[in-house]
């Protein structure tokens, strides 16, 4: 479920390998608005997963990119024990002039003619004003800005699973003096180095936002090195939160960390990465179990649940991955086998692709 795929020759073939679900499409004839919901898996509730809205070389590369997506939903959905399935929505940017309002305005439409299948939320590209649009056309809507941003509960998150890896690979129940390296100071990244530095970790950064690094270099007093090298530093945590596919051919020899734990999504470019982190003995935090306190505190809007409960799920990302890495290491297979596993089990399917 982590590779970055090609565009597959026959869709409903893909559909069926992959446990889906329904993917739905839709064309605003007025505005040219075109859509695409995609549904993964219902059997655990309503498939709740964001809506992207950026360019896309062609119609397939977007219907991909949403079964893809939709799929993770469901796993990380699952692993955080929320009572919801796995869906994402794309919307495909034009590169002509287009009206916004209207766009959101019927993508409102489209899901509130799903009824409740699938529940809608920010992803790259939208914003909570987006939201704020399909609100007023449907309930199925999360992350609206009575809500607000769901950033300071994944890095919550993040800081739990980090503490998981350090106790589980290091055997330290404190962070202090160690070392760790952080990619990316976006929303997540520069939040995290924050904690980790009142925590007393001594910090290496890299951002291609020359100005950001510089606050981190004075405020934390981090080491800045180039985006090109960050991965190799040696450190005890290498955290990623900037892009996907960081660990890939090139990178995979050369890092020199025993902990990977960050919050970018897909991490991995191949699921083959994965069994190659496990052979180096470098652990690996599975990105979409680490990352889902956003998740669960958009689910704890959307679901009303209490503030006590949603802290405590974000807390359980704790336990979630030493259970995780601890299986990884008596049944001899990488934490993200183990992490599919379990998210399969609770859903009731069978391992697919
Ligand atoms: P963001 O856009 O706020 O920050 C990303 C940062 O990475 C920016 O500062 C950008 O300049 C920097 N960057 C871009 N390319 C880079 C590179 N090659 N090397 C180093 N830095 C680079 O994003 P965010 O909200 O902080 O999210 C970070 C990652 O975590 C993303 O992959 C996102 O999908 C994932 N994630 C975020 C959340 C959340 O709640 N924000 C939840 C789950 C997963």
């Amino acid at each position: 479920m982590h590779s970055i795929e090609k565009s597959p020759d026959d869709f409903m073939e893909y559909a069926r390998m992959h446990g889906f679900g329904d993917v739905h499409f839709k064309v605003d004839p007025a505005t040219g608005m075109r859509a695409i919901v995609a549904i993964h898996n219902t059997n655990l509730g309503p498939a709740l997963g964001g809506c992207r809205f950026v360019t896309y070389e062609n119609t397939n590369q977007a219907i991909l990119d949403a079964m893809r997506l939709a799929r993770g939903m469901s796993y990380k959905s699952a692993l955080a024990n929320l009572p919801l399935g796995g869906g994402k929505s794309v919307i495909l940017k034009p590169n002509t002039p287009y009206d916004r309002a209207a766009y959101f305005h019927h993508f409102g439409d489209f899901v509130q003619s799903l009824n409740g299948q699938y529940i809608t939320a920010m992803d790259s590209g939208t914003d909570v004003e987006d939201m704020d649009i399909i609100a007023a056309h449907t309930p199925y809507v999360a992350s609206t800005s009575l809500q607000g941003d769901p950033s300071p509960y994944t890095v919550q998150g993040l800081l739990r699973g980090i503490q998981a890896a350090v106790l589980f690979k290091l055997g330290k129940d404190r962070l202090t003096g160690l070392h760790m390296t952080i990619q990316g100071l976006g929303h997540v990244g520069y939040a995290i180095a924050n904690l980790l530095h009142q925590q007393g970790v001594r910090l290496t950064v890299a951002d291609t936002n020359a100005a950001i690094t510089a606050r981190a270099v004075s405020e934390f007093s981090a080491r800045e090195v180039s985006t090109a090298v960050i991965h190799s530093v040696p450190c005890d945590v290498y955290i990623p939160c900037a892009l996907g596919a960081i660990i890939n051919d090139a990178s995979i020899n050369e890092f020199q960390t025993t902990v990977i734990a960050g919050a970018a999504n897909n991490q991995l470019e191949h699921i083959r990465h994965a069994d190659m982190l496990h052979q180096k003995e470098i652990l690996y935090a599975p990105d979409y179990v680490i990352n889902a306190g956003g998740v669960i505190y958009a689910a704890s809007q959307y679901l009303d649940t209490s503030e006590s409960a949603m802290h405590e799920k974000v807390n359980n990302i704790h336990q979630t991955l030493l259970d995780i890495f601890q299986r990884s290491v008596t049944e001899k297979q990488t934490t993200c086998a183990i992490a599919d596993r379990i998210a399969e089990e609770r859903m009731l399917i069978s391992g697919a692709g």
